[in-house]
């Protein structure tokens, strides 16, 4: 007999350690406090505009191999679409040049003695600059570990490293930047085929997840809140959801899957990231020209990512804690006056939406790095998975699904030295 696990919030990173657990002979349920599953990765029908949308465009690279298999398990991958080549065009709004950056698709990095293939105004010694970010001792900047500044660090490293990190690059860990280096860049292009989730996150990441775990049993609650935890003798001893009080066997496990604040509530003594940085996205109603590429890099401008949908445009700031008290209507006519000069639309604002996630990542400086949690925690049948726990990437989908895995194999580490094969019910 094994213990049963309940797994606290649905965001990736639970529904990532769920879809692990499912079918593993335990009995797994999820709680979430929301009416929805998906957290900070979600889509939803916005009367506004009169669309499902998602809350912001999410961007996974082909070497996200955690994510890729997630997808693949739960049967969402089909819903994602890849481009065949590694290609990044970019535009300069100030100079109005166009170039598209084509890294080779091998690690050996030849496409940079190509001009052809390179950032307009660069030479191919620019392009080792990250290799003082991989030699970086811990807790160094990116500020401190290569130059931030400069042509290629305005119209390539600076872009690639915000829209990754989600804080402005000088002041960032440079341990997390050359951790992107090496999965992506460094990987050679054959890693950095951009997929993006044209029919919505929800088609992609959560449904499917959802239709998988229910097809094995996983109970799944929605709101549900987790309001407090009771412990004794070094574990969690009881499960407090208000209407709902679940008690837990010596076999049964919990992992936390909540955002840190909220975590931090619940579990006496944790420390974790407390600063945060937030993302806009403004989704506009309109069809994109036909020879709009499905992402392009901006630089010089307020908007950085256009991401073209078949029947809208939406824009992606990172770091973008700047904009959060601007009025929104200055905001939507700013950003569409910026997408009507890059796509040749009209002036005229089409029907929009802006969406503010004000916590939309943890700041990954060295300080709130240093904050980050492992997966386990000082009670033993208690666990942690969430993008800000120690996963070694910034707050992203790869590094959101491998803390669920993390948890999951920790649960299944337990049970192995208590000499259960994993997968015996
Ligand atoms: C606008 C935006 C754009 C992004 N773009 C990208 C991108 O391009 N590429 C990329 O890789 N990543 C991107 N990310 C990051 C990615 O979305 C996150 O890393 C990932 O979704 C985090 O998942 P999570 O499970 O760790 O946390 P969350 O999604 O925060 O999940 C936590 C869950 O816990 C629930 N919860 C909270 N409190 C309780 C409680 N007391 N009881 C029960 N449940 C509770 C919440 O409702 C939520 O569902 C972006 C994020 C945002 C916000």
């Amino acid at each position: 007999m094994t213990g049963d696990v309940h797994i606290v919030g649905a965001g990736l990173s639970g529904l990532s350690a769920a879809v692990d657990l499912a079918g593993s002979g335990r009995r797994v349920f999820l709680h979430e406090a929301a009416k929805f599953a998906g957290g900070r990765c979600r889509s939803y029908y916005d009367s506004v505009i009169d669309m499902t949308i998602d809350n912001g465009n999410h961007l996974l690279l082909s070497g996200n191999r955690s994510a890729l298999e997630f997808l693949r398990r739960i049967g969402g991958l089909g819903a994602m679409h890849e481009a065949k080549r590694p290609e990044f065009p970019f535009a300069d709004l100030a100079t109005g040049e166009r170039w598209t950056l084509r890294p080779n698709e091998g690690r050996l990095p030849w496409w940079i003695l190509d001009s052809r293939r390179r950032v307009p105004g660069t030479r191919a010694a620019d392009y080792f600059a990250p290799i003082g970010v991989l030699r970086a001792t811990s807790s160094a900047t990116v500020g401190k570990a290569m130059t931030c500044n400069g042509p290629l660090y305005e119209r390539l490293w600076r872009p690639l490293l915000l829209a990754a990190l989600n804080t402005e690059p000088a002041d960032a860990d440079a341990g997390l930047a050359a951790q992107i280096f090496r999965e992506t860049l460094g990987a050679g292009g054959h890693a950095c085929r951009p997929l993006v989730a044209t029919g919505g996150l929800a088609a992609a990441f959560i449904d499917p997840a959802l239709r998988y775990l229910r097809q094995r049993g996983v109970e799944i609650a929605f709101s549900r809140s987790l309001r407090q935890i009771q412990f004794s003798d070094g574990a969690a001893s009881e499960l407090d959801f208000g209407d709902t009080r679940i008690s837990l066997g010596l076999d049964d496990h919990v992992i936390l899957a909540v955002p840190p604040i909220v975590a931090r509530a619940l579990i006496p003594g944790l420390i974790v990231p407390e600063e945060f940085h937030a993302i806009v996205n403004a989704h506009f109603r309109i069809a994109p020209p036909p020879d709009q590429p499905p992402i392009l890099g901006i630089v010089n401008a307020t908007t950085e990512w256009i991401f073209a949908f078949p029947d809208r445009l939406s824009v992606t700031i990172s770091c973008a804690d700047r904009l959060m008290e601007e009025p929104r209507d200055r905001l939507a006519e700013t950003i569409w006056r910026e997408v009507a000069t890059l796509t040749g639309l009209g002036p005229e604002l089409p029907r929009w939406q802006i969406v503010r996630e004000r916590r939309a990542t943890f700041a990954a400086t060295p300080k709130q790095n240093a904050k980050r949690p492992e997966a386990r925690t000082s009670f033993r049948n208690l666990l942690l998975a969430g993008d800000w726990t120690r996963t070694g990437l910034p707050a992203t989908i790869e590094g959101s699904i491998r803390s669920g895995l993390s948890a999951a194999a920790a649960i299944a580490g337990a049970q192995e030295r208590l000499g259960r094969p994993r997968n015996a019910a």
